[in-house]
């Protein structure tokens, strides 16, 4: 008999921390390092491709005794940005969202323009998101990527 893995195990409560759900399982340790998790120093759980009804599989990191900055927050909604975030306090969502992605990144996306000014000079990157959501615009070189397949900069703790 095919025995499924115990996702119970996986989504036990955390006291106090955040919970990002929804993450694509391709993307998952993308989000690990975008944000630099294993540095962190506090308890990390890294649940990856549990069945989800609406998604096929997906991706689940809780973080203890951590919430994450509205410029994490914006890092996390490159990668991924159906992702949700739960923020628990004494093992109670005390606030649960949806990430969305700003109108401006800054210092988060790499230019994959060689020529670009932001690949040959110490300075922030800053990028337009599309209307359609789909792509980037680099501000410095107009140079256009699709958000998919974006490279970032990974925070260094
Ligand atoms: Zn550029």
């Amino acid at each position: 008999m095919h025995k499924t893995p115990n996702q119970e195990l996986l989504v036990a409560a955390i006291k106090d921390g955040t919970v990002i759900d929804h993450i694509p399982s391709s993307r998952i340790f993308d989000v690990v390092s975008l944000l630099g998790l294993q540095g962190l120093g506090s308890a990390v759980v890294v649940g990856c491709n549990l069945q989800s009804g609406q998604m096929g599989t997906k991706s689940i990191i809780k973080v203890a005794d951590k919430f994450f900055t509205p410029e994490e927050v914006n890092r996390l909604s490159v990668v991924a940005p159906g992702a949700t975030l739960s923020i628990i306090r004494n093992y109670d969502v005390v606030e649960k969202h949806q990430v969305r992605l700003p109108e401006v990144l800054k210092g988060i996306v790499r230019c994959d323009n060689p020529k670009c000014v932001t690949n040959n000079e110490p300075m922030p990157t800053r990028f337009h998101i599309s209307s359609s959501g789909q792509t980037v615009r680099c501000h410095y070189c107009d140079h256009e990527q699709r958000i998919d397949k974006v490279k970032t900069f990974s925070i260094e703790r």
